[in-house]
């Protein structure tokens, strides 16, 4: 069987799922057709977005940019139906400096209240690489791994991520087919509505504008800690049992 052959195309039917992401803009730029997925199939969505944003630069719209950028995630994520947004305040670029566990209790606490059967990040790579971003996916993991939960990842593929680097000169770090575990169809329009909202950081030259057309009607996703994926508890015990003499 072919790698193509064992791929799904369809998301988990989980009733919750709580995205996390270290920026605003992240869960629209990046995650947004997959929200709408989840959000169309009926999951009831949360966002957590870890920074506020702050380091970014305003793009002549008028306003001071923390408020702003709360503002354009709030109208984001309505256009992606998610049902609540937690902006957290940590400082944006500084997020690896940030104690993991700090993190992971928050994403934790966010997924508790959630009820969120899963999570859904950015790949551990980070995707574009911003170390804000890797960050965010370690909390998530260790969050997981102390909740139980199913967490998914979303990635380029290769190919795209490596057209993108010789076009636009920008970094991207994508996986190959054999890494990638569901390749989704998604419809654009919401994402595309979502994106806007953040004028701020929506300009013409942004490097999303050509990833969304070169990614075309697919998202890539890969299962970071599988449905599965047995209990720490469980591991730990385990690993005890077999190191007794
Ligand atoms: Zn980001």
């Amino acid at each position: 069987m072919t790698p193509e052959m064992t791929r799904a195309q369809a998301l988990p039917t989980w009733s919750s799922a709580l995205a996390v992401v270290a920026h605003p803009d992240d869960e629209s730029f990046g995650l947004g057709a997959i929200l709408d997925a989840f959000t169309e199939a009926g999951t009831t969505v949360a966002v957590l977005c870890l920074t506020r944003g702050e380091a970014s630069t305003i793009q002549g719209v008028p306003g001071e940019l923390t408020a702003l950028r709360a503002a354009e995630l709030a109208s984001a994520a309505r256009s992606l139906g998610v049902e609540t947004t937690t902006l957290g305040d940590h400082p944006d670029g500084e997020l690896s400096s940030i104690d993991q566990g700090v993190l992971a209790a928050e994403v934790a606490a966010a997924a508790d209240g959630h009820g969120a059967q899963g999570l859904i990040t950015f790949d551990p790579s980070g995707v574009s690489g911003h170390p804000d971003h890797v960050a965010a996916t370690a909390a998530s993991l260790e969050a997981a791994d102390t909740l139980g939960l199913p967490v998914l990842g979303w990635t380029l593929p290769h190919a795209i991520a490596k057209q993108l680097e010789e076009e636009l000169g920008v970094a991207f770090i994508g996986r190959h087919d054999a890494e990638i575990d569901i390749v989704l169809p998604v419809n654009r329009d919401r994402q595309r509505v979502a994106s806007l909202a953040h004028a701020s950081q929506a300009i013409p030259t942004s490097p999303l504008w050509r990833r969304l057309e070169l990614l075309g009607d697919h998202e890539y996703l890969r299962w970071l800690r599988r449905e599965d994926a047995p209990p720490p508890a469980r591991r730990q015990a385990t690993t005890s049992t077999v190191s007794r003499p």
